[in-house]
C-alpha cells in the first residue's frame, strides 16, 4: 500500500510527502493537507444521488458515499478495510421557527449530534482509523475535550485497536467521559488544560509508535469534509448563502471549506456559500487574529462550551485559508448568549450541546449586525448531541449556573402526591 493516488502537502512551505507516510507535520513544522488529483475524479451528482438508495454499507455512510474525494482506494479495498458504521446521513432540519427567534426566515440546522457517538467527530474518525489500519498500527491516541475521545474510543474498539486518551483534568462533560471509559480506552487525566494534554500526546505518539488522531491528523479533515458535501446533497445541490458553525481547534471549518472547494472544482456545485465561524468570547484566538489581521496569539481559554474551550488551535493557518476562500467571517458570542440559544434549540425539540448552540447565537449576532440578511438561506451546524452534557442542562433549568441568566428555565416542580394540588399546578 505504498502507492496511493493522493499526496500530503505542507500548508506553510508547500513541501510534499507520499500519501501514506507516517507523519503529521512537515519538516518545517507546518501542518499537512491531503491533496487529491481531481482530474482523475469522475464523481457526479447522479452517482452520488443513486447511492442514497443503495444498501451497500459504504454508500449508506454519509462519509464513504463521497469516497472518491476522501480516500480514493477503490471500492474493493475500501469494502475490506473501511471502518464504516453508518456515520453521517444526519438530518438537515428545516428550523424556520428557531429562525424567527434569531431573525432569519430560511434557517436549516444540520444535526451532527446524530452521528453514531453523538458528534461530527465520527466523520473524521472513520477515515483516521481506516488510515491507521492501512499503516498497520495497533494503537491510536488523542488529546480531547471529550467528543474526539468518545469517537476514537468507539472506532478503535470496533477495529480491534487499543485507544489511549489524554483529557484535561476535571473539565470534561460527563456524557463524553462516560463514553471513553465505556468503550474501553485507556484514559489519562492530565493535571493541566487541553493545550497541555495536546503537547503531551504528540510526544507519546512519537516515542511509543502510536498513531495520533488529534485534529492535526490530516485524514480526519478529509472525513469531516463530507458534512458540507452532504448539506449540498440534502438541499438538492442548491447552494445556501451561509454555512455557520462553531470553532475550537478549527478543524471543522477547515474541512467544510476544503470539501466545498473540491465539489466546486469538479462542477458538482456551481457556486460557493459564505462561511461564518463562531467562537466563544472566552476562547477566541481566531476571532482576535481575524479582526486584527495577525497570526494566532494563544489565550487561556474559559467557556461553558467545553468542546470549543481551546486557547491554542493547531489548525488556524488552514482555517484562515478556507475562510478567505469562502469569503467568510469570524465572530464571537458570550456564554450567556450560547446558553440562551441552546434553550431555544432545545425547546424546539431538536436539542444540542452548548458548543453547537454557539452557531445559533452567532447567527443572531450576525443578523443584528447586518452581515447576514434576514432573507438569506442559512445552514447552521449543530455539532454535538444534547445528552453529551446533561449537567449543564439540568443546572441551567434549575437556575444554578454561575454567571448565566436562565431566562428560559423550565425547572421541575415539586408537588405532594395529591390530585387537587396537581390539578392546581397544571391549570396555572
Ligand atoms: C470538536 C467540537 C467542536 C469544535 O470543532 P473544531 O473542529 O475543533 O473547531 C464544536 N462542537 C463540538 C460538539 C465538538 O465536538
Ligand atoms: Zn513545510
Amino acid at each position: 500500500m505504498s502507492e496511493v493516488p493522493w499526496h500530503l502537502s505542507c500548508v506553510r512551505c508547500g513541501e510534499t510527502y507520499a500519501g501514506l507516510e507516517l507523519r503529521y507535520r512537515c519538516d518545517c513544522s507546518g501542518t499537512l493537507d491531503v491533496i487529491h488529483d481531481l482530474s482523475q475524479c469522475e464523481l457526479t451528482r447522479e452517482i452520488l444521488d443513486a447511492r442514497l438508495s443503495s444498501k451497500d454499507s459504504l454508500d449508506r455512510s454519509g462519509v464513504w458515499r463521497f469516497r472518491e474525494l476522501i480516500l480514493p482506494l477503490g471500492d474493493e479495498k475500501l469494502q475490506e478495510i473501511a471502518a464504516a458504521r453508518g456515520e453521517g446521513s444526519t438530518n438537515l432540519y428545516n428550523a424556520s421557527e428557531i429562525g424567527r427567534e434569531v431573525g432569519v426566515e430560511d434557517l436549516w440546522l444540520k444535526h451532527e449530534g446524530e452521528n453514531p457517538t453523538g458528534s461530527f467527530k465520527d466523520r473524521g474518525m472513520t477515515v483516521g482509523i481506516t488510515v491507521a489500519k492501512l499503516l498497520e498500527m495497533s494503537a491510536v491516541a488523542c488529546a480531547s475535550t471529550g467528543n474526539t475521545s468518545a469517537s476514537m474510543a468507539s472506532y478503535a474498539a470496533i477495529s480491534g485497536m487499543d485507544g489511549l486518551i489524554f483529557i484535561p483534568e476535571g473539565k470534561i462533560a460527563f456524557g463524553k467521559l462516560s463514553q471513553a471509559l465505556a468503550y474501553g480506552a485507556k484514559t489519562i487525566q492530565i493535571e493541566g488544560d487541553f493545550d497541555d494534554a495536546m503537547a503531551l500526546v504528540q510526544d507519546v505518539c512519537d516515542s511509543e509508535g502510536i498513531y495520533l488522531l488529534n485534529s492535526i491528523n490530516p485524514f480526519r479533515i478529509e472525513g469531516q469534509k463530507a458534512i458540507g458535501m452532504e448539506i449540498m446533497q440534502d438541499l438538492d445541490w442548491q447552494v445556501p448563502d451561509w454555512i455557520v458553525l462553531p470553532g475550537g481547534n478549527l478543524g471543522n471549518n477547515t474541512a467544510i471549506a476544503k470539501g466545498l472547494l473540491e465539489l466546486h472544482e469538479l462542477g458538482i456545485i456551481d457556486q460557493l456559500p459564505r462561511i461564518a465561524v463562531v467562537q466563544a468570547a472566552g476562547a477566541n484566538p481566531l476571532y482576535t487574529a481575524w479582526s486584527e489581521g495577525t497570526d494566532i496569539e494563544p489565550v487561556k481559554a474559559e467557556t461553558i462550551a467545553t468542546a470549543i474551550k481551546i486557547g491554542n488551535p493547531v489548525s488556524w493557518r488552514k482555517s484562515m485559508r478556507g475562510i478567505t476562500a469562502l469569503d467568510g467571517i469570524v465572530t464571537e458570542v458570550t456564554d450567556d448568549q450560547i446558553m440562551d440559544a441552546k434553550a431555544i434549540v432545545d425547546a424546539a425539540g431538536i436539542g444540542a450541546e452548548p458548543a453547537s448552540c454557539a452557531t445559533v447565537a452567532g447567527i443572531r449576532r450576525l443578523v443584528q449586525e447586518g452581515v447576514i440578511d434576514p432573507q438569506q438561506r442559512v445552514v447552521g451546524m449543530l455539532t454535538g448531541n444534547l445528552l453529551k452534557d446533561p449537567d449543564i442542562v439540568v443546572n441551567y433549568h434549575m437556575g444554578e449556573l454561575d454567571g448565566i441568566e436562565s431566562q428560559r428555565a423550565n425547572a421541575p416542580i415539586s408537588a405532594p402526591a395529591d390530585i387537587d394540588e396537581i390539578r392546581r399546578i397544571i391549570r396555572q
